[in-house]
């Protein structure tokens, strides 16, 4: 079986809706930058990456990969990190900021954009602190660790006239964007079952994934939020209730503050239940539905791919594209027209993930079913 440990996770990284015209009066993109195109005939979206870890990596070559979006800027707490990124990606010493003087970055023309790429319980204070600057806001996901915290960030954005979004790259993923268009047309019917599960053995007990104040939780936040979201996109509809179950606690000393394993069971108003699972116990990768007149499937088919696939007609053929490039680009192309990011990457959509994963988590704790008001 193909492992699925974090680090094989990142080295598939080898493979790698429109928007309306703004009413709302954004900050007009030809008064924020002034770096000039490389490629693209007019001006790319300058972008800071807050926070350079191993999904930062990836993120900055999608960026080098993007038509619309460039690589400006960097926020780190490592001084010998930033010295590192300042060489391998030409960046400006003035565009480079820690977390204490990040509120610089206000008076920082060179900046478009600040993508949030920290551990989660981080993703609202550096998102409210890239708004106030006047800075758009790409977070990663899961948005932030409560509802609460994701009001505030979505708060915070709209007061400062700025935009924000959330990293869904897989809203951008051919195989995904055919799963949305099966489902959602009813191409085989009405789907009925949804089985969603994502999954990796993990072995570091030093991982700020395993630590509950700065994760939020465990595999549920981290992993089981592609479920949600998949089985969401799919049906084209929100969850009313669920049931959830913790897995066993197989290794004491890696999981003392988050769950190793769990299942939900989500009910949609058409009736089509989702069945996930999400783990940091073992090796899981795949999306199944069932409708009334056939079925579709992906296995590999939530992590960064390549994805295979087949719906009862046959084989699903995509080509492999860099999903980070892909969605960086659909956003930067849209922020440079001065456009309204479309609904279902925003930081709403975002918040409608939180709110159902606080609802798994109480069904668990509870082993009752929580409805989803
Ligand atoms: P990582 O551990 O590799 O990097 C985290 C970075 O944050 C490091 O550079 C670290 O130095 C910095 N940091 C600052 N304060 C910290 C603190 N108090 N504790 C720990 N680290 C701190 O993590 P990652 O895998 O890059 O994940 C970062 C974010 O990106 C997470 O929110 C994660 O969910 C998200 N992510 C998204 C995807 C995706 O496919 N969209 C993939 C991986 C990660």
């Amino acid at each position: 079986m193909k492992d699925l440990s974090r680090r094989s996770f990142l080295q598939n990284l080898g493979m790698s809706a429109g928007a309306t015209t703004l009413a709302l009066a954004l900050p007009s993109f030809a008064t924020l930058s002034k770096k000039e195109s490389r490629t693209y005939p007019g001006k790319k979206l300058n972008v800071a990456l807050c926070g350079l870890g191993n999904y930062a990596g990836m993120l900055a070559y999608g960026l080098e990969q993007s038509q619309y979006c460039s690589l400006a800027g960097i926020v780190t707490g490592h001084p010998a990190k930033a010295e590192e990124w300042k060489k391998q990606y030409n960046i400006p010493e003035k565009n480079i900021y820690n977390y204490q003087n990040f509120d610089k970055i206000r008076n920082n023309e060179d900046i478009d954009l600040v993508y949030v790429v920290l551990p989660n319980a981080l993703h609202k204070e550096f998102t409210i602190r890239a708004a106030r600057a006047g800075k758009h806001v790409i977070t990663e996901k899961p948005m932030s660790i409560s509802t609460k915290d994701c009001e505030a960030m979505i708060k915070a954005c709209k007061d400062a006239g700025v935009q924000l979004a959330v990293g869904y790259r897989l809203h951008y993923e051919p195989y995904h964007l055919e799963i949305k268009r099966l489902g959602q047309k009813k191409i085989f019917g009405q789907v009925r079952l949804i089985e969603a599960s994502l999954g990796y053995k993990s072995d570091d007990p030093t991982q700020w994934r395993l630590k509950k104040a700065i994760a939020g939780g465990g595999p549920l936040m981290d992993l089981g939020i592609y479920c949600i979201q998949s089985s969401r996109y799919v049906l084209g509809e929100e969850p009313i209730s669920v049931t959830a179950q913790f897995g066993p606690n197989t290794n004491k000393k890696l999981f003392s503050e988050v769950e190793a394993s769990i299942n939900w069971q989500m009910n949609f108003p058409g009736g089509a239940v989702c069945s996930a699972a999400s783990s940091y116990n073992y090796n899981v990768d795949r999306f199944f539905a069932s409708a009334d007149e056939g079925q579709f499937e992906m296995s590999p088919g939530l992590s960064y791919g390549p994805f295979k696939g087949k719906t009862s007609n046959g084989e699903l053929n995509f080509p492999e594209i860099n999903q980070q490039a892909t969605q960086l680009d659909a956003i930067g192309k849209l922020i440079i027209e001065n456009k309204y990011l479309p609904s279902h990457i925003t930081g709403e959509e975002g918040l409608k993930d939180i709110k159902i994963i606080e609802a798994v988590y109480a069904a668990a704790r509870s082993g009752k079913k929580i409805m989803i008001g």
